[in-house]
């Protein structure tokens, strides 16, 4: 059986990206599943371009929250909301090592970084900054280039920020599975809210049988438990024809998935979506 490392820089990323992703894949193809899929999301936390780590988008209120996630056969380390940190997927790897939970969230998960030796660390760049003042004068009605679909969160009073550039990988090594995401967030999103990132099931599941990662709006992916209803069908025909009948679920909700299994790999998104795989 052939190793692999997949990683996608998220639902709506374009092919501007797959450069960077091949330098990543490739500079971390090497060590366990868990190793490879822990340290390429590092590589893309560390690049300001994609929405995880530094680069990560604000909430309305003009904090950053970030969510990161890993899993193996049987292990989880998650991490919901985290703030101030550089690499919120090194907090959730460590959440899953010298803790006997699987999930930590908000200012439990800051100060449990801070127990572990993260100093603190501002993710916003000039480009976070830069979507944040358009998001609030586009709520404060003024004319601004967004997405158009900011138009349906108007009747909102909470806030938003543009979902794409989220980081995910998934890699076979040895025969073990592993999966890895990290995100700034998906839109809308009020201080708090939680997306499908770090939830196990819905926005990544590995075990025995293969690993899946999710990217796009947050809330559907959750709705739809995405990744463990791909995990839980490997086997059942084609991985492309399973992750296509899923994905099909959402009808233009902008999704993308990457997922690897014994024998296969395979990724989608119903937009762009860079990806980069590595096989040897
Ligand atoms: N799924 C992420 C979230 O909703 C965002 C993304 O993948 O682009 O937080």
């Amino acid at each position: 059986m052939s190793d692999i490392l997949l990683i996608h820089g998220g639902a709506g990323s374009d092919s501007s990206y797959v450069p960077r992703l091949d330098k990543y894949c490739h500079l971390s193809f090497k060590g366990t599943a868990l190793d490879m899929v822990v340290n390429s999301v590092v590589m893309m936390e560390d690049d300001p371009v994609f929405n995880a780590g530094t680069g990560s988008v604000k909430r309305i209120d003009g904090s950053i929250q970030m969510d990161a996630a890993l899993m193996e056969d049987g292990k989880i380390g998650s991490v919901a909301a985290i703030e101030k940190v550089k690499n919120p997927i090194l907090v959730a790897k460590m959440v899953m090592t010298k803790t006997p939970h699987v999930m930590l969230s908000g200012d439990g998960a800051t100060s449990f970084a801070r127990r572990m030796g993260f100093p603190e660390y501002d993710p916003s760049t000039e480009r976070t900054e830069e979507i944040w003042r358009k998001t609030v004068a586009f709520f404060k009605g003024e004319k601004v280039d967004l997405p158009p679909r900011y138009e349906e969160y108007r009747k909102f009073q909470n806030m938003f920020s543009p979902n794409k550039d989220t980081v995910g990988a998934v890699a076979r090594v040895g025969g073990k599975f592993a999966a890895a995401v990290s995100t700034g967030g998906s839109s809308p999103m009020m201080r708090g809210r939680i997306g499908d990132s770090p939830l196990p099931g819905a926005g990544l599941y590995a075990g025995s049988k293969g690993a899946v990662v999710a990217t796009g709006i947050g809330e559907e992916i959750v709705r739809k438990m995405l990744s463990y209803r791909i995990y839980e069908k490997i086997g059942s025909g084609s991985l492309k024809s399973i992750v296509k009948d899923i994905v099909g679920e959402f009808g233009d909700i902008l999704v993308g998935v990457i997922a690897v299994s014994e024998k296969e790999q395979f990724s989608m998104a119903n937009s762009n979506m860079a990806t980069y795989c590595v096989e040897k």
